[in-house]
């Protein structure tokens, strides 16, 4: 199982931690109930915050034990998951104040060697401001100020817990995601008679795949491992991933447009790079557009292809044309590679696989702290951003939060304000400056209060 960074909620009973777990986690695991002590049972769920993703453990309260001493049994458990998390979350309520056991929560957990972030909930209105300050007197700083329930304060709370849970998620195979030499899991899309088959068949030099004329002679959608090798003279790992079983139950005709998308995303889902293919002889369609910009959403790194190259009338023109309509039409992300192959021939293949490999160490890449602080001052002071009313927006920092597809959150005061030609310039910036290329770079804007 991949091996993601843990949080472990602790507090007292009826502090709302079930209410928290629920809103992280995004779906209803645990049981809510007005009662305190109501959930019995350590709860994990795989939380996902601003393009991080952490493991989460609610510990239990047990209303049976005696609420103002730490009963035994939760405490056992509580310490488990102290003990193997990064972080432990303390919340106390806002609202009831602070209270003996919460105190004693506190010594306990002062001489843990988990670092704590403290967080006061049912922080909402003014009933919690007393609370608010005795949670201070507690000892671990000032409180995050939540509301679990109305969902306010997430973002101050990502911010609290950034520090001890960004980092690299190690997969299971235990592969380094920057190698350049993993194998490169490569999905090829397109619409049915693109050359879909005939590519991946010169790729494999054999006749795996059956090719023909009409839509709907390949019968599954498959994953075939093969070996490249680059201009070195390096061998090369490439798991490609083809789309053919849309083929198969694209068999009415008038139902193409429709399946073509959905499939071509399944395999989407597999892959790292994602090519799709076009038939020179036909151009660029608005259903390729669709399928590039969903592919884009996905996150993933795209590479454009015109086949058929051999039999293209008026080749340069064609590019040409094909190139503004990708500008015009993909918004998310200009530059996208377009590169002109032939799957019959074999023309251009090899620079494809290499572009391929280029475009996923881009996408894989993190960009180290020191070169994104510089970027993020450069970026910011050679275009600050607007005062709109007159009041200024402020740009404190930036992280990375993950790659594949690179992540990005910048800090600031009054972001909610930031324009989006503010955003589109501040990725535009990134792209270039840090060497992403046209790999999509998400960008989340966070207000610390
Ligand atoms: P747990 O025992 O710590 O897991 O607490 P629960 O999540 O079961 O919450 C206990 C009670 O507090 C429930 O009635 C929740 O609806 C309520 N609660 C949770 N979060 C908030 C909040 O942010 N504001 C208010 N006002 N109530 C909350
Ligand atoms: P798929 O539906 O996308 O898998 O497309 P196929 O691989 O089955 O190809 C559809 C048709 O286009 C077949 O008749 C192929 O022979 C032809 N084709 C594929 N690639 C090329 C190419 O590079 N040049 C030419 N001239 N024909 C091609």
């Amino acid at each position: 199982m991949a091996n993601l960074p843990i949080v472990a909620i602790v507090g007292r009973p009826n502090v709302g931690k079930s209410t928290l777990f629920n809103r992280l986690v995004g779906k209803k695991l645990a049981l809510v109930d007005d009662r305190p002590g109501v959930t019995r049972d350590r709860r994990e769920g795989d939380a996902h915050l601003l393009g991080l993703d952490f493991r989460i453990i609610d510990t239990a309260g047990y209303e049976d034990e005696d609420p103002d001493t730490l009963p035994g049994r939760m405490r056992r458990q509580t310490e488990a998951a102290v003990s193997e998390a990064d972080v432990a979350l303390f919340l106390v309520d806002a609202r009831a104040g602070v209270m003996p056991l919460d105190e004693e929560i506190a010594r306990w957990l002062r001489s843990s060697d988990t670092p704590i972030v403290l967080a006061a909930n049912k922080a909402e209105g003014r009933a919690a401001e007393q609370g608010i300050l005795e949670a201070l007197a507690l000892g671990f700083g000032d409180p995050v100020q939540l509301s679990a329930e109305h969902g306010e304060g997430v973002g101050d709370l990502f911010e609290a817990l950034l520090p001890f849970i960004d980092r690299e998620v190690e997969e299971e195979e235990e592969v380094d995601l920057e190698n350049p030499f993993a194998p490169l899991k490569l999905a090829i899309v397109g619409r049915p008679n693109a050359g879909k088959s005939t590519l991946i068949n010169r790729f494999l030099g054999q006749d795996r795949l059956i090719t023909g004329p009409e839509a709907g002679i390949t019968r599954d959608s498959i994953a075939i491992d093969w070996e490249w090798h680059d201009r070195n003279g390096e061998v090369r790992q490439v798991r490609l991933i083809d789309t053919a079983g849309m083929r198969k139950k694209a068999k009415v005709q008038d139902k193409l447009e429709k399946l073509s998308v959905a499939d071509a995303l399944r395999a989407v889902d597999f892959a790292e790079v994602v090519v799709l293919l076009l038939d020179a002889t036909l151009g660029l369609e608005s259903q390729d557009l669709r399928i590039a910009d969903r592919v884009l959403e996905e996150g993933r790194a795209l590479l454009i292809a015109l086949n058929k190259w051999d039999v293209a009338e008026n080749p340069s023109s064609l590019f040409n044309g094909v190139r503004k309509a990708l500008e015009d039409g993909l918004s998310q992300v200009k530059g996208v590679p377009l590169l002109a192959v032939s799957a019959a021939t074999g023309k251009g293949l090899d620079t494809l696989i290499e572009a391929a490999f280029e475009t996923r160490a881009a996408w894989s890449k993190r960009v180290p702290t020191g070169e994104l602080n510089r970027w993020f001052e450069r970026a910011v002071e050679a275009n600050p951003p607007p005062a709109p009313g007159g009041k200024r927006i402020k740009l404190r920092y930036v992280t990375q939060v993950k790659s594949r597809p690179p992540s990005f959150v910048i800090f600031g005061t009054r972001v909610d304000q930031l324009p989006a030609s503010y955003e589109r310039y501040l990725v535009n910036s990134m792209r270039r400056e840090l060497g992403f290329g046209a790999v999509p770079v998400r960008l989340t804007l966070r207000a610390p209060k």
